[in-house]
């Protein structure tokens, strides 16, 4: 009989044969450079193969002592799941819902988002050629004004959301009017904090690396830098270098590092945020302008002096914008750092790791805190935020765990 592992393997085997027109379709929907979205359908299979191999172990009933003759905690599947999912990482946001979900053995229906329908239908292609039974996995090319409609049919069970608050608030009402469960998977305004000890040419790197990656594009993307005043101008020559790298350019060629904004409305969007930030004096360091060059193209931007009141300091910044904020020394670093409304990721950057990880682990309010390295989502780590950044966590034994039916069951 063949089991729910080895059709994720088959999966994994798929998604790693075709990533060179995977990563195609990606690039020509939503813009990212061709080298990460041939990275990201690697990751892909990267989760199928982690639930595969570790899912029946997560899944495995535990005993627990109680007095009575026999006592378990069993998982159980609790039905069809929805799915709401963002453009930004197409192929990844989808199988890292449904590799846990699936292995569970739930079954799936996709509203992807809508100008990524080439790379929904690949996805149920994907699992379909796996051998997941008719049904198992479902697109549809729904409309958003459609999902509470779907959200209240009598056969969906629960729903996930990875996208932004507007939508969260939507989803996460509608379930609930609906008693269903949700998980949110929402946006950030990640936070990384550059310490006067910092290696600050490697700091400069990681930070850039992070704010770049996708065009800008990416919930745990590095937002805010906050710097301590003692290494604000040698981080800063670093920090504009390391930038300045970054030239608009065919997201279809190899080497290109940054590409289109996704859609031309979010562009200008973010060119807004950028104009009224710098209206109420934020400094302009590089980029700030909308290029005369096809697509929606926006330049690598920092923005320096970033005060309370600018859109660059209140909002998420999706695209490839760095809001800098100099302050006095840690202590306010790290309350600065914890000023926000979100708390998806944040990021320390000190050679003294004991102090790095008291900051990480004890003082930054996220979901994530890593020391001296940029945020990033691994299938073996709990994945998700606090806060405006949404509840319930992905990936992991703790993301398999949350659309199963967790049950007691006693013997005497
Ligand atoms: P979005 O506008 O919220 O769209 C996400 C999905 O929700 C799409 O499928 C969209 O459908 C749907 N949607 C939008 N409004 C809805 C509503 N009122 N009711 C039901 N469904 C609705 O977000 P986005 O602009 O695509 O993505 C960017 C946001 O996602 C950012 O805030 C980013 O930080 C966040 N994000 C978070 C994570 C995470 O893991 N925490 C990861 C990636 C992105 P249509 O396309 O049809 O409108």
């Amino acid at each position: 009989m063949v089991n729910r592992s080895d059709l994720l393997l088959k999966a994994s085997e798929i998604l790693l044969s075709k990533k060179d027109s995977l990563g195609k379709t990606m690039v020509s929907e939503m813009g990212k450079p061709l080298t990460q979205a041939i990275a990201e359908t690697e990751k892909c299979a990267w989760v199928c193969r982690y639930y595969a191999e570790n899912g029946e172990r997560f899944l495995a009933d535990k005993e627990v002592e109680t007095g009575n003759k026999k006592s378990f905690v069993a998982f159980k599947p609790l039905g069809v799941v929805l799915a709401v999912m963002p453009w930004n990482f197409p192929l990844w946001q989808v199988f890292r819902f449904a590799a846990p979900t699936l292995m569970a053995g739930n079954t799936a229906i996709l509203k992807h988002a809508s100008n990524v329908p080439a790379c929904a239908k690949a996805i149920e292609e994907i699992f379909s050629e796996a051998g997941f039974p008719d049904g198992v996995f479902t697109t549809l090319l729904a409309k958003s004004d459609q999902v509470s409609g779907i959200i209240g049919n009598s056969h969906i069970k629960a729903v996930t959301l990875t996208g932004s608050e507007h939508a969260g608030i939507a989803i996460a009402g509608t379930a609930g009017r609906n008693l269903k469960k949700s998980v949110l998977e929402l946006g950030g305004s990640d936070p990384y904090l550059i310490l006067e000890d910092a290696d600050l040419k490697h700091a400069a790197e990681q930070c850039v690396t992070s704010r770049m990656q996708n065009n800008g594009q990416s919930c745990i993307a590095a937002k805010r830098f906050i710097l301590v005043e003692s290494v604000y101008d040698e981080f800063m020559k670093y920090f504009k270098a390391e930038m300045d790298k970054y030239i608009m350019a065919d997201p279809m060629q190899p080497d290109t590092l940054l590409g289109p904004m996704a859609r031309h409305d979010l562009r200008d969007e973010l060119h807004g945020q950028v104009k009224v930030s710098v209206q109420k004096g934020a400094q302009l360091v590089c980029g700030g302008y909308i290029p005369d060059h096809p697509g929606a193209m926006y330049p690598a931007t920092i923005l320096a002096n970033v005060q309370p009141g600018m859109p660059s300091w209140d909002e998420e910044l999706f695209g490839p914008v760095a809001s800098v904020i100099k302050v006095k020394d840690e202590k306010e670093a790290i309350t600065i750092a914890n000023i926000t409304d979100f708390g998806l990721g944040a990021a320390v950057f000190t050679q003294d790791l004991e102090k790095g990880e008291r900051i990480a682990a004890n003082e930054l309010h996220a979901g994530a805190c890593f020391v001296n390295s940029f945020v990033k989502s691994d299938p073996r780590l709990p994945f998700g935020g606090i806060g405006k950044s949404g509840y319930g966590r992905e990936l992991s034994e703790f993301g398999i765990l949350e659309f199963v039916n967790i049950k007691s069951v006693c013997i005497d």
